[in-house]
């Protein structure tokens, strides 16, 4: 595949499965998907704790505190297995913050070892030179989250005092180890505007690439989008400034209903997202479940999901959910559902 982009906007060159394709979309139009579907998700998401020293305004997984029925030690190694077995070709460990998990580090090597690509999103806390190297060693992407190019804007957005400083340190330390390092810019009212400054920041800092996108309405800013979301003008002004391509470094501005888009169009799962108590998800951004990994196996799960955007009852939340005219994603539920 000549440019697999996943959910995070993550393009993997290497990948020479199937050359001709430059999108999902090709590969359904070329007829190269099985009609079943895939016989393992290509990118999975596995959110390893909620535990999280920060309490971002916008997050959209409610992260902070530690969920009660977290997978155990012993549950995450049989997934790591399964998902061996299985060929999946990225897993991204996230969270919460994925440091606060005691298998991190140990899942980390495990599934790189048995040839599974590794992607991780961090904040920069709990990090240390030792740690930093540990994680470059295994590690093909790293996303860190910058919201802002000082520490009055970025530590507000986190509600934690101190975390700018992390997520400043962390960059430098993965740089320093020759790693690509990719941000991830939240757009709130309250960081929308240093955008621009942020960006030049990551020049400063010898960052790859910065993505942002608009919040999906869902975690923390359902209820409370009116006091979160950046207002149109600004997103005008965004917009304004990553289409004058004048930022110094890549811009990567996506619109997260891409993988919902494709869902509707072609109804086979790529994405699987498995949260920190083992739910198994077709999208991070509604509540809609197809299987609990305490209770069930991968491959059980997998067969469930992988035609999951044909399930009429995903179908029409998927519409609701993509009904916004500006690309914004909105969870419509109250509550968990499971098909
Ligand atoms: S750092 Fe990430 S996981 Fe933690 S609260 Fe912020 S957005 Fe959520």
């Amino acid at each position: 595949m000549k440019k697999f982009v996943n959910i995070f906007g993550n393009i993997n060159n290497d990948k020479d499965i199937i050359d001709a394709a430059d999108d999902f979309a090709d590969l359904s139009k070329a007829k190269l998907i099985p009609d079943e579907g895939f016989d393992a998700p290509l990118y999975v998401m596995w959110e390893l704790t909620s535990t999280c020293p920060n309490k971002c305004i916008y997050c959209y997984n409610d992260s902070h505190n530690k969920r009660v029925n977290e997978l155990s030690r012993k549950r995450k190694f049989e997934i790591a297995d399964e998902l061996i077995n299985a060929k999946v070709f990225q897993v991204c460990l996230t969270g919460g913050e994925p440091t606060c998990s005691s298998e991190y580090f140990d899942l980390m090597r495990y599934l790189r070892s048995n040839g599974i690509e590794i992607g991780t999103i961090l904040s920069g806390a709990n990090l240390d030179r030792k740690k930093i190297r540990k994680i470059a060693e295994y590690v093909n992407m790293i996303q860190i989250s910058l919201d802002g190019s000082k520490p009055e804007i970025h530590d507000f957005v986190r509600n934690r005092k101190g975390s700018f400083d992390e997520a400043v340190n962390a960059i430098k330390g993965f740089v320093k180890l020759g790693k690509q390092v990719r941000v991830s810019f939240a757009t709130t009212k309250y960081n929308i505007d240093d955008f621009k400054n942020t960006v030049e920041l990551c020049k400063e800092l010898g960052v790859e690439s910065v993505r942002t996108q608009r919040l999906s309405i869902s975690g923390r800013v359902k209820g409370n989008e009116e006091a979160i979301y950046a207002t149109e003008k600004q997103f005008e002004e965004l917009e304004k400034y990553i289409y004058s391509k004048k930022a110094p470094i890549q811009i990567e501005y996506r619109s997260p209903a891409e993988h919902i888009e494709f869902g509707i169009k072609n109804g086979y799962a790529t994405v699987m997202r498995i949260t920190s108590d083992g739910l198994v998800g077709i999208t991070p951004y509604i509540d809609v479940y197809f299987g609990d990994l305490n209770k069930e196996s991968f491959n059980d799960v997998w067969r469930k999901m992988k035609k999951g955007w044909h399930n009429e009852v995903m179908l029409s939340l998927a519409k609701e959910m993509n009904s916004r005219q500006n690309g914004t994603l909105l969870d419509p539920l109250t509550e968990k559902i499971f098909l």
